[in-house]
């Protein structure tokens, strides 16, 4: 089974992540942690509310299928921040599941910060048994269900720029918000949308 749960930021995906880890390790079940661009800056998985867990970090060039099988046992993975992984290792995903009766629950954004969906994610879209979107209370500043990652820079919301850059860190200057569909296609960040809870410095 290959599931893809996906939503904004802060809607509780690496929580749930994490969670899933820990029933299915209850259970006797063996499993592995995968993770990329994790927002700790290591290779652990952590979520908002604090929770934490070693994660395997996903190097562009690991091959997923020989990473698993290199395992003594491996019933399940936990593959947060999917959207991060290559197009391919979405397919050794797949194959894992198929070929060697592997659990798979992917977790990861769908979109970037155009609005625009990352090829990883979008694979999962095309290849997964099943595909979740995650809502759990995170809203736009009008309150409005939050919809989309919005990339601020400098206070200004940006349209155009890499696909992957990682913010909300001491060192950049680059943050992210979610907003809702109306104010992710106008570019309103609401008010006090300089001074963010969580930014920069
Ligand atoms: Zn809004």
């Amino acid at each position: 089974m290959l599931k893809f749960y996906f939503g904004p930021m802060d809607c509780g995906k690496s929580t749930l992540a994490l969670q899933m880890n820990y029933n299915h390790g209850r259970q006797g079940r063996r499993g592995l942690v995968l993770t990329k661009h994790d927002r700790s800056g290591g290779p652990r998985v952590t979520s908002r509310i604090g929770l934490g867990l070693q994660a395997i970090e996903v190097e562009d060039d690991v091959d997923l299928v020989r990473l698993v099988t290199a395992h003594d046992r491996i019933d399940y993975l936990i593959c947060d921040e999917a959207c991060f992984y290559t197009v391919e290792q979405i397919e050794q995903l797949a194959d894992l599941v198929d070929e060697h009766g592997v659990d798979v629950y992917a977790f990861g954004l769908a979109s970037d910060f155009r609005s625009v969906m990352f090829p990883a994610a979008q694979r999962l879209f095309e290849l997964a048994d099943e595909v979740c979107r995650l809502q759990v209370e995170v809203l736009c500043w009008c309150g409005r269900p939050g919809q989309l990652n919005a990339r601020v820079v400098g206070g200004a919301m940006a349209r155009t720029g890499e696909q992957v850059v990682i913010g909300d860190t001491d060192a950049s200057h680059v943050r992210y918000q979610v907003l809702c569909r109306r104010h992710h296609r106008s570019g309103r960040l609401g008010e006090g949308s300089m001074e963010p809870a969580h930014t920069a410095q």
